[in-house]
Formats: C-alpha cells, structure tokens, sequence
C-alpha cells in the first residue's frame, strides 16, 4: 500500500470524526514561531477552478501556468491525469509562492491550502451527496503551533470563512466527471479522451483555441449568448467544457450536433450504402 492510502486507512479507522457544528481552536498568524513552515515539501493537488484563479492572479496563461508550476505526476493506477503544485528546487523544497510575510496568493490559494487544518475523507469514493459517508477530520501536524489557541471555529464557520464553499460549488461538475458511473463500473477513456480532459480542466486557454479556432462552433449548436460568454469568462468556459467532457467521454446528450452535420453524416453513410 503507497503512502497516500496507507495515511487514509489511518484516517478511516483512528481519527475522530467531526462534523459541520463540531468545533475546534486554530490559530494561524505572522507571530506563530512554525509560520510559514508547513508551505514547503507538501503535495497540493490543483483542481481546475485552484488553475483558474492562480494563473489569472500571475497574469499569465493556463498553458505557461502549467509550464512553470505545476508537475502531472503519474501512478499506474491512475485514471485521470492530475496535477501539482510543483515546489521549489532548494533544500526545504519551498512553495514557489511562500515569502517571510505569507502566502503571496493568499486571496487566491489553493483549496487544500484553504481547508489545513481540516481533512475531508470518505469511506467510499464520494460523489458528494449527503450519503456518501464523508466526514471530516483536524489534521494534527505536529510542527504546526497553531493548535489550541486563539478563537474556536466550528467546521461550517472555517469553511465560510476560508472560502472553501465557493470552491466547493465551482469544482461540482469536476467531481462529477472524476466521480461519474462510467468509471465506477470500471471503464476506462481512451488516450484522445484523456488529452480532452486534461485540456478543459487544466489548461483552459487553450481549450478556448479548440473551441474558437477549430470547427467545434460549427459542428455544434451553441447558443449565441454562451458563445460570447465563453469568449471571454474563464469560468463560464470551464462549466462549458465540463457539459462537453459528459459529451465526448460519456456519451451524454449535453451538446446538440447541428442539423446540417447530421445530414452530411446521414449522406455520406447513404453514398457509402450504395458503393
Ligand atoms: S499556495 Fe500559499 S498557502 Fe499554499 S503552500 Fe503555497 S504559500 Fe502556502
Ligand atoms: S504550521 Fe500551522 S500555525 Fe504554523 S504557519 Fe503553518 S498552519 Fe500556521
């Protein structure tokens, strides 16, 4: 068993379990001996909106934000591509972003930055509803001096104020593709279905290039109104290009093919009949 799931197992059978009114003490400011120190040598999974607000917060675009970042590790086991933050090269392994008065992206930092001291953990793979058994759980650092002092938060006031909600409901329909049946019931994408999705989800810029500078707008029918949308807002573009991915990796019926491509496609198959 790899690190990661050794440390779940632990999570699943020893640590208390806490919900939304569960409460906690944690302190986290400039004047804590430890601060700073737990931004280096840690795994920070990026989700798409985490991307999207980073890389418009440094001014450059998803594909130089990956480029620069970010690192796209690889187990055997794996279904989707994901992504990480990638740290820095000197020898506490320091987050690019760190500097002697905090995080340089604070407004804009990732998830897993927002949620510490919280872990969220579930028995089975979550689809997010009510049932799906998720709980969670204070992760007791031990260098971290944060614990036990200044204000009590429940779980739902950390995670209003951490803006971890917001985060939440932009990453649904991400989950909902990571988490969907089709997985479930052990099916697996295609090498171009994974390029797809590795394109919508994390490199948004250059999904916007296929979809504007490619035939995609004519093969299918988009409402006026989100054509101009997605031309310009990064989210609507996201939330488009996760409608897409349930299309072209699931075969949902979320995109219309326009008439007149069904027609060509109709003839051709009908020419080919008659060969
Ligand atoms: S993004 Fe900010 S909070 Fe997160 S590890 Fe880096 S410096 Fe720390
Ligand atoms: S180790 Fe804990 S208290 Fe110290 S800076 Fe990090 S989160 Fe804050």
């Amino acid at each position: 068993m790899d690190e990661m799931n050794q440390f779940k197992e632990k999570v699943l059978n020893e640590y208390p379990r806490l919900g939304l009114q569960d409460s906690f003490h944690f302190s986290c400011h400039i004047g804590v001996p430890c601060f700073t120190q737990c931004c280096a040598d840690v795994t920070i999974f990026l989700t798409p909106y985490d991307i999207l607000r980073l890389k418009q917060r440094l001014g450059i675009t998803s594909q130089e934000f990956l480029e620069q970042h970010t690192l796209s590790p690889f187990t055997k086991d794996q279904r989707l591509p994901v992504i990480v933050l990638r740290m820095g090269e000197d020898e506490h392994k320091r987050c690019p972003f760190v500097s002697e008065n905090g995080c340089r992206v604070y407004e804009d930092r990732p998830w897993a930055c927002r949620m510490y001291p919280l872990g969220l953990a579930s028995p089975r793979e979550s689809d997010g509803s009510d049932d799906s058994g998720e709980f969670y759980f204070l992760m007791r650092d031990p260098d971290c001096q944060g614990w036990d002092a200044g204000r009590q938060y429940t779980v739902a006031e950390w995670l209003d104020e951490q803006e971890v909600i917001l985060y939440n409901r932009m990453g649904e329909s991400f989950q909902q593709i990571t988490l969907h049946d089709f997985f479930q019931k052990g099916n697996s994408l295609s090498p171009e279905q994974i390029e797809m999705f590795y394109l919508v989800c994390y490199n948004i810029d250059k999904f916007r290039v296929f979809v504007f500078e490619s035939t995609f707008l004519k093969r299918f029918d988009v409402d006026a109104q989100i054509v101009e949308r997605i031309r310009s807002d990064d989210m609507a573009l996201l939330e488009f290009g996760m409608q897409w991915l349930r299309f072209c990796l699931f075969s949902e019926q979320t995109m219309t093919i326009r008439e007149e491509v069904v027609q060509d496609v109709r003839r051709a198959a009908g020419m080919d009949r008659m060969k």
